[in-house]
């Protein structure tokens, strides 16, 4: 069956609708966005592609790169990874300090910024030349040697990243971060940094939607178990304080970013990348939220 009619009709619905969210402006490049842009592209496990709006235009991915960080640390051998960050939603904002005391350090899930720091932290440890060997991994798992992050927005997050800078000297007091911090949080920014359009992000993440394999030479990046692990993640972590109701309008697994991407998974059938800047309240995509709702409505293509 064919997905284009579907995207667009939602779309044009979609685009008739107020766009109620604002920029991220927290981040001083992120406000420089053109807050308009709306793209969507669904690819499939049998390699087909159908795309609608901006989706060739490159935007800032920001947290969706957590997805791309646990998964090549969930590669690394000594299978640290569940000992030092839980797997259970954390009901918070992405950025929120407050449980990790309660906690001893320990983030209640890799896709909030606390448990994405602990994941970098791994990477360093693991990872002879972290910046380049992560680049390569995930150039390798879209099939496109051209994926780039952007040092203008690392530098500009760094500029302003009084919250991170705190959890990640906080974890450390408890020693849950093993590398200096400074290290950790350049990495951070840099991988919060990654530029995709959504022809491509949804192209990166079919590996998750076709069990762990990638789908041009069935190279696996992980394994079955670790694939749904990871879905299984997505789905009850992936959009903070509002996972819930991500998966009760849309019913995918997913991962949102303060750049206004959205990226979902419908196991065994497709990725879906859309991307629209303006964000709710919550700092997810305010159209790319109401897209993929509307979306797996029209198509019967929730996974519930
Ligand atoms: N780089 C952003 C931050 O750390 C990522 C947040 C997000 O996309 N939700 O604040």
């Amino acid at each position: 069956m064919s997905c284009q009619t579907p995207i667009q009709t939602v779309f044009d619905t979609i685009m008739k609708l107020e766009d109620a969210g604002e920029l991220a402006t927290y981040i001083p490049e992120l406000a420089h966005v053109d807050p308009n842009k709306f793209g969507v592209c669904l690819s499939t496990v049998d390699n087909r592609q159908f795309s609608y709006g901006n989706a060739t235009d490159r935007f800032s991915i920001q947290s969706i790169a957590k997805v791309l960080a646990l998964s090549m640390a969930y590669k690394m051998p000594g299978g640290e990874i569940w000992e030092r960050v839980g797997v259970e939603p954390s009901g918070s904002p992405f950025n929120s300090l407050v449980q990790l005391e309660a906690d001893n350090g320990i983030p209640r899930n890799p896709l909030i910024n606390a448990g994405a720091l602990v994941i970098c932290d791994i990477l360093l440890s693991n990872l002879k030349n972290p910046l380049a060997d992560f680049m390569t991994f995930i150039r390798d798992v879209a099939d496109n040697p051209y994926l780039n992050y952007s040092h203008r927005i690392a530098e500009s997050e760094k500029s302003v990243g009084y919250r991170n800078i705190a959890l990640c000297y906080f974890i450390k007091s408890f020693g849950n971060i093993k590398n200096h911090p400074k290290d950790v949080l350049e990495f951070y920014f840099m991988l919060c940094s990654i530029e995709m359009s959504c022809v491509e992000l949804s192209r990166t993440f079919l590996f998750l939607a076709n069990q762990g394999r990638k789908t041009s030479d069935n190279k696996e990046i992980l394994t079955l178990s670790q694939a749904k692990r990871i879905n299984a993640i997505m789905q009850m972590c992936g959009f903070y304080d509002e996972s819930g109701e991500f998966a009760y309008e849309v019913g995918l697994p997913g991962k949102s970013g303060v750049g206004g991407g959205i990226v979902a998974i419908h196991p065994n059938t497709y990725s879906i990348a859309v991307w629209s800047p303006r964000l709710n309240k919550k700092g997810n995509s305010y159209r790319g939220m109401k897209f993929l709702e509307l979306f797996t409505t029209e198509t019967a293509s929730s996974i519930f």
